[in-house]
């Protein structure tokens, strides 16, 4: 008998009637113990994983529900990726429900850091874009580092309530919650070691102790960051994997640099002055003038410019130009979603122009670092 009974993974409502729907289980398998439901089980003994994703129309409705409930909103961010991968519309679907925003992968950040300034940037960047967030947590979930942090930002905010998670895709989410499971929730031991959610049809839930929920939903896809509109073989280069070494070029204007053969910077008015990427160190960066740059990038790209390679590039967008102007007197970073950013290290201001695959976000901002 099936009524009343729910998955020991996922907390989904077992039947027996529709596979497509969550909980389901064959009958024959009612004998196992735990029970779980078919995918509960396929995740664990096959880490069977078709990361699943949604657009943002169904995203929004998604959102719009936890609008409807009492809950806690947390919200999973990439530091490295942070305009690509926050959902500045967000405070509007939670509605009253408080926002704690969890920035991940500050792993890739130099040691030298000072973390009291990111978190008092992140706020700062939040805010402009209209986000209110009850806290802001910093942490690496692959590195394990600060996770105490947001267990008790968690404790602190949840107040007993059931906590929705969101995020965009590749900040990290799956890793996180895979700790959390470790961690704070009440799931089976052998069921938690297994590669479990963030890899899910629809929203997830992951019982607590106290009767409560972690809710895993489904990644959001913004289609203007780069790592949505490369080929996934390039994808290990374009993201980094360990802290990033910074990279610093003293330029004059009208030199430019390739960013492998992904995106070029040029530095086209301004006086001598320091430029330092952080991007992934895994691209191969060369510097020439920029009266030569064009050509160069016609004879030598995806070759000795370094990868993406000539047939990935076939799969990417073409470049446009951004024209970015600094003005004297400011600290800023040329961001460009997905692939990192530029910090423009003088305040004489400066006229730059930045070349990337069509329709990924390229900004200008205040400077993280
Ligand atoms: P999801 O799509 O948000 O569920 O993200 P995943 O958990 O699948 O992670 C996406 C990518 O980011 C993977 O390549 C992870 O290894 C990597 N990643 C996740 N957390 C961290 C982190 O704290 N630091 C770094 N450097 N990489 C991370």
């Amino acid at each position: 008998n099936l009524q009343h009974n729910t998955c020991a993974g996922c907390g989904a409502a077992l039947q027996s009637e529709k596979q497509s729907e969550p909980g389901y289980l064959p009958v024959a398998a009612l004998e196992r113990s735990p029970i779980i439901c078919q995918r509960c089980f396929r995740i664990k003994h096959y880490n069977e994983a078709a990361s699943v994703v949604i657009d943002q129309d169904q995203f929004l409705q998604l959102l719009g529900s936890i609008g409807e409930t009492d809950s806690l909103v947390v919200h999973i961010v990439d530091l490295f990726d942070f305009e690509g991968s926050l959902i500045s519309g967000l405070h509007r679907f939670a509605r009253n429900n408080p926002i704690l925003l969890v920035v991940n992968k500050i792993d890739l950040l130099p040691k030298s850091i000072n973390y009291n300034r990111i978190r008092n940037w992140v706020q700062q960047q939040a805010k402009l874009q209209g986000l209110r967030v009850v806290d802001v947590v910093l942490c690496s979930a692959k590195r394990n580092i600060g996770f105490d942090h947001v267990i008790t930002a968690l404790d602190r905010n949840r107040d007993g309530r059931d906590v929705y998670i969101v995020g965009a895709t590749n900040v990290g989410k799956s890793t996180l919650i895979n700790r959390i499971i470790n961690d704070y929730s009440d799931l089976d031991n052998e069921l938690t070691t297994s590669q479990y959610p963030g890899t899910t049809l629809d929203a997830v839930y992951i019982p607590l102790d106290d009767g409560k929920f972690i809710i895993d939903t489904p990644g959001i896809v913004y289609a203007n960051r780069l790592t949505e509109v490369v080929p996934a073989s390039f994808l290990a280069t374009l993201l980094p994997d360990k802290m990033i070494k910074p990279l610093v070029y003293q330029l004059n204007a009208g030199q430019s640099l390739f960013l492998g053969s992904i995106a070029r910077f040029d530095f086209v008015e301004g006086k001598r002055q320091s430029f330092t990427l952080y991007i992934s160190n895994a691209l191969h960066i060369h510097r020439t003038k920029l009266e030569r740059a064009d050509q160069l990038y016609a004879d030598h790209r995806g070759e000795m410019l370094g990868r993406p390679s000539l047939a990935e590039l076939e799969e990417i967008p073409t470049w446009t130009r951004h024209s970015l102007r600094v003005k004297p007197g400011t600290q800023n970073d040329l961001f460009v979603s997905g692939l990192g950013w530029i910090q423009i290290n003088s305040d004489l201001g400066a006229l730059v122009e930045l070349h990337a695959p069509k329709g990924v976000k390229v900004i200008m901002r205040d400077s993280m670092v």
